[in-house]
């Protein structure tokens, strides 16, 4: 891997880096690969970069429609927690969060993770005794998480409105440490030259327009520039996933709906924890550039319009407010959106589809940037061994027929 002096720093800096070398290269597509990987999101980048690195399979293509990253992945307010309810849940994002941890050695590249907690306040004593009772559930699943008083929130949180009479007093808090936010697009682009250094080829402005299955097993992709022939094909395309089903003749459980967030313009540093408040449907962090992330809860109407609109950002701007009047002449900056996965029980779907050698990674909705490592790590796995890790057997597509489902829509109240 290429390493810079100060020197070589500085003369680039002014140079617009005409010296230096790409971090991943931009190569032609080949006839055939051993795996062919769709989507070029966090997801599909971390499949490919675990199939190289932990099972030899480097004859992967990630083929991306756009640009790595532009999905989801790229927009989304990089929060990463683990405290979720189920053993099974608990265990696969507290793995994907221990993978989040050493990250930035592992792939050479700083994702910048800040691990400065992530607070859940609590505004009834309804909201208390149903937290309390969670709280349990992640301390049995081995989940570090801690209730915390109406003072201590205010010393997290500074500027909170914690008097009696707020619309929605607050009345304490849980408390994840290990949680906090990570750079998203430093995620796609640490795994994207990672994986390439290990010989995957990464395609970028090449869209997967159909597939070519006989007798049921998978025989080839077809693409935007050329037909690729394949045994074996790794579905991660978060939104897109019932439109790729559809070309492979099955359907899923997964509704596409849009999620937005938006962010004010750079302040300095105000707050280091992540904030939610599931009762005003409403959360925010401070990015490091200053500027202050907030979303909400998602646009509930199947969509593919990647736009924000007046109604949901009036919501959370109010929410916002609410909980911290004091940022109410911050100006606004951004606004955007995203087409996540809805499934119904909250919980990702990690494993084989219909067709023989097609698996499928998706279902994460509003929340799996978080899961970006955990997700390629067992998809790999799946995909090398033809059957899923233990971290994913539970999170198969066979749960719909089962009725096993692992419902974490409580988890968090709007589940980042
Ligand atoms: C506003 C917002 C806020 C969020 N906040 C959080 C958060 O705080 N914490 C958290 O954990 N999660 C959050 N999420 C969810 C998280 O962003 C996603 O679950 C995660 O990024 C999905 O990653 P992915 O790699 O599966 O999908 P993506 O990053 O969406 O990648 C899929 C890729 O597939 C490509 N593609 C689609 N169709 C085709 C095709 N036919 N051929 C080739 N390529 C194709 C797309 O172009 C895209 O780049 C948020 C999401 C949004 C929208």
């Amino acid at each position: 891997m290429q390493r810079y002096s100060t020197l070589s720093l500085v003369k680039n800096a002014v140079s617009h880096h005409e010296g230096w070398a790409q971090a991943w290269r931009s190569p032609d597509l080949k006839a055939e690969y051993d795996v062919v990987v769709i989507g070029g999101g966090g997801h599909g980048l971390a499949t490919a970069y675990y199939l190289a690195k932990e099972h030899g399979i480097a004859k992967v293509a990630v083929l991306e429609a756009g640009w790595i990253g532009g999905g989801n992945t790229g927009r989304n307010t990089t929060v990463v927690r683990s405290n979720y309810l189920f053993p099974e849940s608990a265990a696969f994002y507290d793995f994907s969060l221990k993978l989040f941890e050493g990250m930035s050695q592992e792939l050479n590249f700083n994702v910048m993770l800040r691990q400065a907690g992530m607070l859940t306040l609590l505004h009834s004593r309804h909201d208390v005794e149903v937290m309390r009772r969670n709280i349990n559930a992640m301390h049995m699943n081995g989940v570090d998480a801690d209730w915390i008083n109406v003072a201590e929130v205010a010393k997290l949180a500074p500027g909170i409105n914690v008097g009696p009479e707020a619309r929605y007093p607050i009345k304490g808090g849980i408390l994840q440490k290990r949680g906090g936010v990570a750079r998203h697009d430093g995620v796609a682009w640490g795994y994207a030259r990672a994986a390439d250094s290990l010989g995957v080829d990464i395609i970028q402005q090449c869209a997967v327009t159909g597939f070519d299955i006989k007798a049921g097993a998978v025989q080839g992709v077809q693409t935007s520039r050329g037909v690729i022939r394949t045994k074996k094909v790794a579905i991660a395309v978060a939104g897109h996933s019932s439109v790729l089903a559809d070309m492979a003749g099955f359907r899923l459980p997964v509704s596409s709906m849009a999620l937005q967030a938006c962010v004010s313009e750079p302040l300095k540093p105000v707050f280091d924890a992540a904030v939610m408040s599931p009762a005003l449907g409403v959360y925010i962090s401070q990015s490091d550039k200053g500027e202050l992330v907030m979303g909400g809860g998602l646009d509930l109407y199947p969509s593919y319009a990647q736009r924000g609109n007046v109604g949901t950002l009036e919501h959370v701007i109010a929410g916002v407010i609410e909980l911290f009047p004091n940022l109410s002449r911050v100006k606004l900056m951004r606004q955007w959106a995203g087409i996540v996965d809805i499934v119904h029980d909250s919980s990702p779907i990690i494993g084989h589809t219909p067709v023989e050698g097609m698996y499928i990674n998706c279902g994460f909705g509003t929340g799996g940037f978080k899961a970006t490592p955990a997700g390629g790590w067992t998809m790999a796995h799946t995909v090398a061994h033809d059957k899923p890790h233990k971290l994913n057997e539970a999170f198969s597509l066979k749960r719909f027929e089962t009725g096993a489902f692992i419902d974490e829509m409580g988890a968090a109240g709007i589940s980042h």
